[in-house]
């Protein structure tokens, strides 16, 4: 067989060749921009041509703090396919960790959304390998700034060329992209992507059995680009020439739900935390959405609650597909389809199988171990998730502290999981997150599960609080729904039935709302300070 290279730029040429009309659709804080990947791999290649102007060699690192728009799509590509490196900055960490990740990854030049700007200025002494920041804006006069030198991404690509050639010499093994973990302990780990590992990675999910997307799709990833490169979304569907539907800066359900109706979204991508949100709005927004174009919702980064599933699909006849993976896993790992021989299966059953994790998708390997080896696939043995193959980090970048997440060739996840007679996985909880309770284990995530699948919950998050007796026991923070009732004694009747007495939560606190993470998770950690101070534990 020939030797191809797996590289981004082969990805963008082959859009702009074969669907020079089909449109990417971005939000920005001006409003909405329409062009075709023709004009989007012109605008490409002149950022890359005047990168190489400004010094940019191969291999340098180049950071983004930008929204899901069309400019944050340019440096997908242009950044990659000139042999540099897309570090992608999580908007939503502190300036230290910001300060600290681009210092890590000695990043030289920034590209900044006109909203960043201020955070960029109050860290600027801190990061001295940046040598020049490029602003993300429509606005034709640069504002007054403290960074030097400080140029409009707009003008520059006017002194691009649109016709630059990607010359460089990209091994497909070579790093075309980075990202940090959004660190909820400890300082962010960075992960590095290669060429090949992201185009593996972006045949795997458009799969018939992943997320099938094609040409004909209408892709809207609400995952932001800076959280493990929106799902990969950006990269398989500009490969595919799909249409794109990038929502830009600080949307709302209202906002979303209008973008799916008008664009014709076929298939979108976010943690549940968006589509709990997304479901409010429908269930009690003032407006009516045309729903009817969504083939798929991919949901993941956290679990998926079964309720919330089932309101999608009955009520609003939305299908939803349950994923899993991790910034180190470029994301996708595993996916939660039916097997063809269980379309007979009662409609819960299916949709008890569906809510889990799923399978794991072609390419990579996975086995789930405890203490005495690789566990039975019995559905009820917990062990960690391990996982390698082509797009599974295999160290996190210039990081001693880190060496022990990888062990024989594997990358051993942090998941508690279980695996089914048919392979599937579920995920009982993150290590630190799952109750230690007289010595066996409590699955936080089964708990919360069941409480959000209760009418009048909106959210809940349980978390483990020390306890002398037991070590720790689990204790349920929930959200009701505005003008619901449900008091603690109901929710406990209603939980009773459905696990065993030593599972159930010792409390049930009801909260105004769930700290949530950078990326739009439950922050346990902090949960659990405020519990503990509620408790007095
Ligand atoms: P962060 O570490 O900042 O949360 P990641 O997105 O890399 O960012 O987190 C990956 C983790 O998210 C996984 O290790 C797992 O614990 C959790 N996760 C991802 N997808 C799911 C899912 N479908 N169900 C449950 N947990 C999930």
């Amino acid at each position: 067989m020939m030797e191809g290279s797996l590289t981004l730029d082969k990805m963008l040429e082959r859009a702009e060749k074969l669907f020079p009309i089909k449109q990417i659709v971005s939000r920005t804080s001006s409003g909405i921009t329409r062009y075709g990947y023709k004009e989007m791999g012109e605008r490409t290649r002149r950022i890359s041509s005047v990168l190489k102007n400004l010094g940019v060699k191969k291999g340098d690192k180049i950071g983004t703090l930008a929204w899901n728009d069309h400019r944050h799509l340019e440096a997908y590509f242009g950044i990659p396919s000139m042999g540099a490196v897309l570090h992608t900055i999580n908007i939503r960490l502190s300036p230290q960790h910001i300060a600290y990740i681009i210092n890590h990854a000695e990043d030289k030049v920034l590209l900044i959304d006109s909203d960043f700007l201020p955070l960029v200025e109050a860290i600027k002494d801190e990061i001295p390998s940046v040598q020049s920041f490029i602003l993300l804006t429509d606005d034709e006069e640069l504002p007054d700034s403290k960074l030097e030198p400080l140029y409009s991404y707009e003008r520059l690509l006017d002194q691009g060329d649109p016709t630059f050639e990607y010359t460089e010499d990209i091994d497909e093994n070579d790093p075309a992209g980075m990202c940090y973990t959004s660190a909820t302990t400890g300082l962010p780990k960075g992960v590095v992507y290669s060429h090949r590992g992201i185009t593996l990675h972006s045949m795997a999910i458009s799969l018939a059995d992943a997320a099938a997307i094609s040409e004909s799709d209408v892709c809207m990833p609400v995952v932001p680009m800076f959280h493990a490169n929106a799902w990969g979304m950006p990269f398989a569907s500009t490969w595919l020439g799909s249409t794109q539907v990038l929502p830009g800066p600080k949307f709302t359900p209202a906002l979303l739900a209008e973008l799916i109706d008008q664009e014709n979204v076929t298939i979108t991508a976010g943690v549940p935390t968006i589509w709990l949100g997304l479901l409010k709005e429908l269930e009690t927004g003032e407006k009516e959405y045309d729903m009817s174009s969504l083939r798929a919702v991919l949901c993941g980064g956290s679990a998926a609650p079964l309720g919330m599933i089932r309101k999608f699909e009955t009520k609003y006849n939305i299908p939803f597909i349950h994923a899993y993976g991790m910034t180190e896993t470029t994301p996708l790992v595993t996916l939660s389809r039916l097997k063809s021989y269980q379309d007979d299966l009662a409609e819960d059953d299916k949709l008890a199988i569906r809510s889990k994790q799923g399978y794991v998708v072609p390419g990579l390997e996975t086995k789930v171990v405890n203490d005495t080896g690789e566990v039975e696939w019995n559905g009820e043995d917990m062990g960690e998730l391990l996982v390698r193959g082509p797009w599974i980090a295999d160290s996190y970048y210039n990081d001693e502290r880190t060496k022990d997440a990888f062990q024989d060739g594997w990358l051993k996840t942090g998941d508690i999981v279980t695996i089914d007679s048919e392979g599937v996985i579920k995920i009982a909880d993150r290590t630190k997150d799952l109750v230690k309770s007289g010595g066996e284990w409590i699955s936080t995530i089964d708990l919360e599960n069941v409480l959000m699948a209760h009418d009048a919950v909106f959210e809940a998050a349980v978390v483990g609080v020390p306890h002398p007796e037991w070590q720790e026991r689990p204790v349920a923070a929930v959200v009701l729904h505005p003008n619901t009732t449900a008091t603690k004694q109901e929710l406990f009747d209603y939980l009773k039935p459905q696990f065993a007495k030593w599972w159930l939560p010792d409390d049930i606190i009801f909260m105004e709302e769930i700290p949530k993470t950078s990326v739009g998770k439950f922050m346990k950690a902090k949960l659990r300070e405020q519990l503990h101070d509620q408790l007095e534990v």
